[in-house]
């Protein structure tokens, strides 16, 4: 019977992993990214501490998969998550957002410490490089940062415009708040 306890509590956590983890890039998935950004917003409010969030889209991505094929592209994104393992912190929750999108959390930063993090990671993405991809490979990235009670869709919200602007002035660049307000 302990022994039956022992394998049953072992599959469980492989499942739960399963449930939690992108299988392409081994980064934790859309699923646990939502659910955990929701709790951690709240940590960060009762304790009072900043918390931050980096929007990252690969630039031209479609140009890379019709280029290289499908396949190369699938391994630009598991290179580009072993990229953001390295650049990021234990602490920060690094997730795959969607097809070419990755979204990390970063904890007890604000929005001045998330902008050093976003431009260390544009600039080691820039230096890239994969097998035999000439293509130039790049991101630009949106940030967000926890103000009073923003709720978890406001801050994607304020990340995905920063994002947007990121791309609209040109790709391979952060977009911040500020920088929407001072242009609007
Ligand atoms: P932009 O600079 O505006 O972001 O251009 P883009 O080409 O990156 O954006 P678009 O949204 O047009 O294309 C995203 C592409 O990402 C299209 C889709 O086929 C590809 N994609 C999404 N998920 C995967 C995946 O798992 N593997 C591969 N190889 N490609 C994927
Ligand atoms: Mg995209
Ligand atoms: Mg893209």
């Amino acid at each position: 019977l302990v022994l039956e306890n022992e394998f049953l509590t072992k599959i469980i956590s492989q499942l739960e992993e399963q449930v939690n983890i992108d299988s392409l890039t081994k980064v934790f998935n859309r699923r646990y990214f939502d659910a955990s950004l929701e709790s951690e917003i709240k940590r960060a409010e009762r304790y009072k501490y900043p918390l931050s969030l980096l929007l990252l889209d690969i630039d031209h991505f479609k140009k890379i998969n019709d280029t290289y094929g499908h396949l190369s592209g699938d391994l630009v994104l598991k290179e580009l998550a072993g990229l953001l393992r390295e650049k990021t912190r234990g602490t920060d929750i690094l997730c795959r957002y969607g097809g070419e999108e990755f979204a990390v959390i970063l904890l007890h930063t604000d929005e001045k410490g998330a902008y050093v993090a976003a431009e260390c990671i544009r600039k080691a993405v820039e230096e890239v490089k994969i097998e035999d991809i000439t293509l130039k490979i790049t991101v630009s990235i949106g940030i967000a940062s926890l103000k009073a009670s923003l709720s978890k869709e406001e801050l994607i919200a304020r990340a995905d415009k920063a994002l947007y602007q990121a791309k609209e002035s040109g790709r391979n660049r952060v977009g911040y708040e500020e920088k929407q307000n001072s242009s609007s």
